[in-house]
């Protein structure tokens, strides 16, 4: 889940993270009188959950209040990556000096924490990282022993930052570590770190992102949940009670039971050459409303060209899945062509189900993947057009 700059900010002042004064405001007229009460140049900043907002025209720098108010003006309602800006951060604007970065988050790859420190800041960092790598200073990190003093020193030496302002940075990024773990955070990020004229570090950006399965103990972030900053179709799966992550520019929907089994399937799909447009787990022993629902969480991404079940029936019975997923193509006009592989407990009843349909029954994971993605380069439209041609195939199969 992802937060706000200005309540990251929050946060930051509350770790002694030296940052900008500054409030939100919901009102170009707010905006005007934030701006009045600091009596300085400000920033007027976009509060949406997108990267890039200087760039894509979110920021603006005001000397006056008046000029606060326009800037706040022009942004508010304005469209940044799909998202309407709703508030802005109204906040002392900093002189800047020199850009740094410093951030703290999860290696995938290296399975382990990373804490990376670099004296190209104020750019897009994956970019640095692609680019130069050699510009950030990385280090992994064991969570038993936390960022050690004798780390923060050396990663900040290793980036550059010279004397005074390192030992500021050592101190940053110390109290960004603790606001990190505290907040169950997996990724909190300063970019840029400023550095003034007068040589003080000072967070001008702030990114947090809290990781989901932490919410249940995270209570005062779970309560900054914003559902129409969210993909809008993860939001409705996640008031149904489905797991369900969207994968953006996928075609194929993907449809099974155990996590294990959906990622396994993802790549699979991916390697008959197409392209998964979701993750979702209908979980063990899904019933027929479940699968009902799930279908139209998927079917709801007009990206999705096709459909593919792949279940595996153990205390999921696969009449009950059959069951669920005539259920729901008899209700809706279906748009797409369905493939369904169903092995394990009823398997066979199951597949009786699906007879007559329009619906695509297959045996083996690797035939289903294969079959769907093909479906959906020959860009079928017509359900039943597949059943006449795929009739012999699929009664074959049956049984
Ligand atoms: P992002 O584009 O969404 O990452 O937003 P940032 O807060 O990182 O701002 C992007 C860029 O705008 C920064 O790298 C700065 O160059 C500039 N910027 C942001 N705030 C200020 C400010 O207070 N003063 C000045 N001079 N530039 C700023
Ligand atoms: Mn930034």
């Amino acid at each position: 889940m992802k937060i706000h700059e200005y309540q990251a900010k929050e946060l930051f002042a509350r770790y002694k993270i030296p940052v900008p004064s500054g409030r939100v405001a919901c009102t170009a007229e707010q905006a005007r009188a934030i701006a009045c009460e600091l009596g300085r140049p400000v920033a007027v900043k976009a509060q949406v959950h997108v990267g890039g907002r200087g760039k894509a025209g979110g920021i603006r720098l005001a000397t006056t209040a008046e000029e606060a108010q326009t800037a706040a003006q022009a942004i508010l309602g304005m469209n940044l990556k799909g998202l309407t800006v709703q508030r802005v951060l109204v906040e002392e604007a900093c002189d800047i000096a020199q850009e740094y970065y410093v951030g703290i988050t999860v290696d995938r790859s290296a399975r382990q924490d990373v804490a990376m420190v670099s004296s190209v800041g104020g750019v897009d960092i994956e970019e640095v990282s692609a680019q130069t790598p050699q510009k950030i200073a990385k280090l992994h990190l064991d969570p038993l022993y936390g960022l050690l003093d004798f780390q923060a020193r050396l990663l900040v030496g290793q980036a550059g930052l010279p004397g005074s302002v390192g030992q500021q940075a050592v101190a940053i990024l110390k109290q960004l570590y603790k606001l990190r773990r505290d907040c169950d955070a997996s990724l909190a990020e300063i970019n840029p770190l400023v550095l003034t004229p007068e040589g003080r570090l000072v967070a001008a950006d702030a990114k947090i992102n809290v990781d989901d399965n932490a919410l249940f103990r995270q209570e005062e972030l779970a309560a900054l949940r914003e559902e129409q900053e969210e993909d809008p179709i993860e939001a409705e799966a996640h008031r149904r009670g489905i797991t369900y992550v969207r994968l953006l520019g996928g075609d194929v929907g993907v449809i099974g039971n155990g996590a294990g089994l959906v990622m396994t399937t993802l790549d699979v799909v991916q390697r008959e050459g197409g392209r998964p447009a979701n993750f979702l787990d209908i979980g063990g022993g899904a019933k027929a409303e479940l699968v009902a629902n799930a279908l139209e969480i998927v079917l709801m991404d007009p990206g999705v060209k096709g459909v593919l079940f792949n279940i595996f029936g153990g205390i999921t019975r696969c009449d009950e899945v059959a069951h669920g997923i005539r259920q729901a193509t008899s209700g809706m006009s279906i748009r797409v062509p369905i493939v369904i592989r169903l092995t394990g407990t009823r398997e066979q009843e199951g597949r009786k189900l699906l007879e007559g349909s329009a619906l695509i029954s297959a045996e083996s994971m690797d035939s289903a993947a294969r079959e769907i993605v093909k479906l959906v380069r020959q860009g079928h439209v017509a359900p039943a057009a597949v059943t006449a041609e795929r009739g012999a195939t699929a009664s074959g199969h049956s049984g």
